[in-house]
Formats: C-alpha cells, structure tokens, sequence
C-alpha cells in the first residue's frame, strides 16, 4: 500500500483480550501505523506491532522507520520483544519515547527483556538502533512533524501532535481529561475561599492548555476507556470516561475523533453501545465532528 495513511493494529488499553467476543473490535493493545510515502512511523509497541512486524517483513520493501512511545506500561511496549525488524540486519529503527536522555529511554525500553523476565536481551538485536534525544522543539521523521507534550496519566506520559501529509494527528492512548477537576473535587472541604479561587484558575489554565494541544486537528485518537459507571469507580487511574472525551474533542474542534483504548473487559457489543452514545452527544451538541471506533484493521487515509 502507499500514499498516506493510518493503520490500528492494537486499539485495547490495559491488556490484550483476544476473545470472540471481542474481536469486531480487535484484542491487541496500542499499536498505530502512520505512513507517509516510504516513510514510517509506529505510535507504541502494544502486542499489535507483532503482526504489524511480520507484515513489514513479508512486504520487504522498508527499511527504516521510527517507533515513539507514549510511555513504558506494560500494554504499550510488551510486543517489542518479538518485533521481527529488531531482530534483523536490513532495519534502522529509531525509539523514542519519555525520558531525560536517549541513554535514559534506552534503559527504560531494555529492562523488559533483562532475565528474569525475557530469555533473550536487546544486546541479541541484529537492526541498527538509534535512540532519539529528547527535543522539546518537536522531532521529524523523513516528512512527518512529531511534537509531543505531557498529559495526565501515572509517570510521565507524552500525547503526539503529527503533521502528516498536510494533516495533524493527535494520538493520545492514555489520559485522564478530568484527572485536576476529580483530584480537586475529592478534597473540596479542605480548603478555604481563597485556595478555591486558585485552584479555579489553575483549572481553567490547565484545560485551556489542554485544548490548545488538539485545537482543530483534523485526526483526535484519544483515549475512552470507561462508562460513566465505571470511571466513577476508576477515577484517578490515568483513563477517560468516553462522555468527557467527546466533550474535550467537540470543544477542541477536532473534525474527526476515534474512541482508542478499549477497556479490555468491554466485548463488541459494549464498545458499539459506548459509540452510539458519542454519536447521540454530538447531535444533541449539534457539532459537525465525526466519531469513529478504532478497530483493529481500521485503515484511515490522509
Ligand atoms: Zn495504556
Ligand atoms: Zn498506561
């Protein structure tokens, strides 16, 4: 395939969940393919970049690409192990994700295959690897503009803004959008007039902040792990409930928006439900905005 365009190749959060029941919408985590002629660029390393792995393989063409992480939990970087390119002599491959220096990112990628956890080190990789320092200025990668910036998820988390064949793309996998409003609310009580007017302030600083990161791009995949039942429960975990996704992505003007990290309990028939009443929110918004599932397979051109 060329041109440009996106593919999903992981889209649950959390942990793989390959039941029958689940797969409409796909059991790889986080993985998304970003292609832009000959250039390639993967957003994290969920058990979706194993297949996206040996598809890269069997097609031959590419030889070099880019892999960003948005953080180091377990369900964005547990496919890199048996990512087939690592391990051969014809790939380039540049990491980079969270962290102070490459050697630092370095670290953070290897420590999972270090005994006792892999039979194997990142010492046995044949590809040539280059780790990207950071810079805060944003990164390129052949025509693709890579700014990053920082979003409310336990440790330090990155969302990406790319510039992708005259569109951008944010992809944001793990975020909690009402993480300050939730943290402030819990402890109301303990605080006077004074520091309520403050933390009124920092509030709307942090969402204006928020929203200037996604403002009008053209592509929102964003994090909408939970019902309202159930991020009631989960508050404070790193993840959004889908209603505040739809709202902060209506008020960013983003034109298309796709519902990304699926809670992995949730079967096809709950993240259908969970898309229907995005779509109802639109409407009765009366936004313009389209909502999409991102489902494994899901090509989207650019
Ligand atoms: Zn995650
Ligand atoms: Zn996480």
């Amino acid at each position: 395939m060329s041109g440009s365009y996106l593919r999903f190749w992981g889209v649950r959060g959390s942990y793989a969940a390959p039941h029958k029941t689940h797969l409409g919408v796909g059991g790889n985590t986080s993985c998304v393919e970003v292609r832009s002629g000959d250039s390639l660029l993967v957003l994290d390393g969920g058990t979706g970049i194993i297949p996206l792995g040996e598809a890269l393989m069997q097609a031959g063409d590419l030889s070099e690409m880019m892999v960003v992480f948005t953080h180091y939990h377990w369900d964005h970087i547990c496919g890199l192990p048996f990512f087939q390119p690592a391990f051969s002599p014809k790939w380039t491959i540049k990491f980079f994700g969270p962290g102070e220096s490459a050697a630092d990112i370095e670290q953070k990628l290897s420590n999972q295959m270090k005994a006792p956890y892999f039979p194997v080190e990142t010492e046995t990789w044949m590809a040539h690897i280059e780790y990207v320092n950071p810079n805060r200025g944003g990164l390129q990668h052949g025509p693709i503009g890579v700014a990053y910036h920082s979003v409310h998820h336990p440790g330090m988390t990155y969302g990406y803004r790319l510039n992708v064949a005259g569109k951008s793309v944010v992809y944001i996998s793990d975020n909690e959008i009402d993480f300050l409003k939730s943290a402030i609310a819990r402890r109301y009580e303990e605080f006077d007039a004074e520091e309520h007017q403050l933390l009124k302030k920092i509030e709307t600083e942090e969402r204006t902040a928020e929203l200037a990161a996604i403002r009008g791009t053209d592509i929102l995949i964003h994090d909408a792990q939970y019902t309202p039942h159930d991020y009631d429960r989960k508050r404070g975990w790193g993840h959004s409930c889908y209603v505040d996704t739809v709202n902060f992505a209506i008020e960013a003007g983003v034109k298309a928006l796709y519902l990304y990290h699926h809670d992995p309990t949730y079967d096809d028939g709950k993240v259908g439900s969970i898309h229907d009443d995005c779509l109802r929110i639109i409407a009765e918004r009366g936004s313009t905005m389209a909502c999409h599932i991102a489902y494994e397979g899901l090509v989207v051109d650019l």
